[in-house]
């Protein structure tokens, strides 16, 4: 029987993290002994949010959801050697009805080429947070709608910012 903890990484933009996010970071927390959720720098990406900003919101809403094994942190590298450095085995991402399955299937396979002992672990979306991306709520935002119910408390002052 091994002690080793079972760590997991949940990459992504975040920019800003949504309660769908946070339906499948809840759920990973549930199956792995420590999840950390990694705000992977794209500098491809234009953003809405700095990193710092996103930290910021990430870790208030993991405070207020009381997640006492997630942490977040951010890469500006692969999210493959994150995830070795720290001695994780697996990366979680979640997947909206079809849409997400041909990108994601394609970054699983580029993720194993690099490492083959990492494997992904997908969560499919809720159907109450299936219609939410980051770059939906920011335009639902821009246009007056009030998002409050679709992201955590904490993005809803950066929102107004
Ligand atoms: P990326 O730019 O890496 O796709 P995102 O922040 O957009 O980063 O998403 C991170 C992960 O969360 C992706 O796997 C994405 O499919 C998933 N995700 C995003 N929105 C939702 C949602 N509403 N329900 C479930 N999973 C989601």
């Amino acid at each position: 029987m091994s002690h080793n903890k079972r760590i997991a990484v949940y990459p992504g933009s975040f920019d800003p993290i949504t309660n769908g996010h946070m339906d499948i970071l809840i759920r990973a927390s549930r199956l792995f002994d420590h999840v950390i959720i990694l705000i992977a720098e794209n500098g491809a990406k234009n953003s809405r949010f700095d990193v710092v900003a996103r930290q910021k919101m990430i870790a208030e809403a993991i405070s207020d959801a009381k997640l006492e094994n997630v942490e977040v942190d951010v890469t500006s590298g692969l999210t493959v050697e994150y995830a070795k450095r720290i001695g994780a085995n697996h990366l979680i991402r979640g997947l909206r009805a079809v849409t997400d399955f041909e990108y994601e299937f394609k970054l699983a396979a580029a993720n194993s080429f690099i490492d083959p002992d990492i494997d992904m672990i997908f969560f499919m979306a809720k159907n109450d947070f299936d219609f939410i991306s980051s770059s939906s709520i920011l335009e639902m935002a821009d246009g007056g709608v009030d998002v409050s119910s679709l992201v955590p408390k904490s993005v809803i002052k950066y929102l107004k910012k």
